[in-house]
């Protein structure tokens, strides 16, 4: 809170906290809206471990957290930035509910700022108090204006003074911080997304994040038959997403023994379609066993040749048991980069490596598949095996944000 000096504030009484809006489509939720607030109180409590904040107070759509330490603002701003179900948050003074109490804090606060312009945003969620927003609004600003000389400025205020009454207290606040939005993670269930080392697969998990859903992450990597980079790519991009879901669990699964077995007997421009068809089963099995109860992909229509309308499908028809989910299906490419700038997942996904689907594959493949044709093909091969194999060979890693030290019952 620039220009605010603590001490003076607190000398009218007024104790700093922490105003949390939770997103507002949550009002919508009708009899599921408890359940929905509970949960973000729940994942709002797990991300302040470890930070000086005291006891949070409950209010309708919205939490308070007493600060006691001002010093952690920068780390609790960053937790909150990341905080799915978050509409927006700010540092707040709070007061009784009165008026009179409200200018004494005003008088304190404003004394050292050197602002050129303000406006007063009232909001009352007591609808007993004598005056309504509007009322406040002109009272306290004809207030702050014979105090400080400042021009009112709607439009574009230099200085905007949110005042937030309650039936229990009075709330200023100088500033005001946007949250991620989106749904409480839990609320959604559980999925398991398919994560490349590219672009679109972090977005379309995060975009599931949004929507309330805890996602499992599997990667398919190749290593030792090209370098270990795509690995060490989908660790990274998980630890990035992990800070909007606080702990994920990443499986890599090591795919280069069904790739040497696809290439004796599958012809080169079927195989990204037998490869990912495999990837599929391999993911559903995985999802089945950790209790997922969708599959999730950054699969965009028409962006690559196995993403026509016939490859989608034959592809999709492999995960016979578990819905798939494909975030993307209707986004361009630059819609795509932009969220994944915003996530800061884009400068991870751009690093070169080698795919493992790129491996044995010709520069054409075929973009008109259809279920039928494939499943000849894939009649040469052992299936259950290759999945079980698959299945049994991979490796777990866990993920914490805000980071915590392993525990012994974490396991691998
Ligand atoms: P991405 O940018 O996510 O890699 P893409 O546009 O490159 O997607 P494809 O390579 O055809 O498209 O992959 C389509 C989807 O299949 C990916 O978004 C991802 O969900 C899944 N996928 C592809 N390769 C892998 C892999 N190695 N491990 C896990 N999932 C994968
Ligand atoms: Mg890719």
């Amino acid at each position: 809170m620039t220009g605010v000096d603590q001490r003076s504030a607190q000398g009218v009484g007024a104790q700093l906290l922490v105003e949390v809006r939770l997103f507002h489509e949550m009002l919508l939720k009708g009899g599921n809206r408890p359940l929905f607030v509970r949960k973000l109180r729940e994942n709002l409590r797990t991300v302040l471990q470890g930070l000086p904040v005291g006891r949070m107070l409950n209010r309708s759509m919205m939490a308070l957290l007493p600060l006691e330490d001002p010093a952690c603002w920068p780390e609790l701003r960053d937790r909150l930035e990341h905080l799915l179900g978050v509409e927006r948050f700010g540092r707040v003074w709070r007061v009784a509910p009165d008026l009179q109490a409200i200018r004494e804090l005003l008088a304190r606060l404003l004394e050292d700022q050197v602002a050129t312009s303000f406006r007063i945003t009232a909001r009352r969620s007591d609808k007993s108090f004598p005056l309504n927003s509007p009322q406040i609004n002109r009272e306290l600003g004809a207030y702050v204006q014979g105090m400080t000389g400042l021009p009112v400025d709607l439009e574009h205020p230099d200085l905007n003074i949110r005042v937030h009454v309650t039936p229990k207290e009075g709330l200023v606040g100088l500033e005001e911080h946007r949250g991620p939005g989106g749904m409480p993670v839990g609320v959604g269930g559980r999925v398991a997304a398919l994560l490349s080392g590219g672009i679109d697969s972090p977005v379309a998990a995060y975009r599931m994040m949004q929507r309330g859903c805890l996602v499992l992450f599997v990667h398919f990597h190749s290593f030792p038959l090209v370098e270990g980079t795509s690995r060490e790519k989908a660790q990274d991009l998980v630890r990035l997403l992990t800070r909007y879901q606080n702990r994920s669990r990443l499986m890599l699964v090591p795919f280069a023994p069904v790739q040497q077995r696809v290439i004796l007997t599958v012809p080169p421009a079927y195989r990204v379609v037998v490869y990912r068809r495999l990837m599929f089963r391999i993911a559903q099995a995985i999802a089945l066993r950790e209790g997922a109860e969708a599959l999730v992909t950054g699969e965009s229509l028409g962006q690559v040749s196995s993403q026509t309308l016939q490859n989608l499908a034959t592809i999709g028809a492999a995960a016979d048991q578990l819905l798939v989910l494909r975030p993307l299906i209707g986004l361009d490419k630059a819609a795509i980069v932009a969220q994944a700038v915003a996530l800061d997942t884009y400068a991870t996904s751009i690093i070169p490596d080698e795919d493992c689907c790129s491996l044995f594959v010709p520069r054409h493949p075929v973009t008109r598949s259809t279920p039928g044709e494939v499943e000849a093909l894939e009649a040469s091969l052992d299936v259950e095996a290759l999945v079980r194999e698959a299945v049994e060979s991979a490796e777990e890693r866990l993920f914490d944000w805000p980071h915590r030290p392993p525990r012994p019952s974490d396991g691998g």
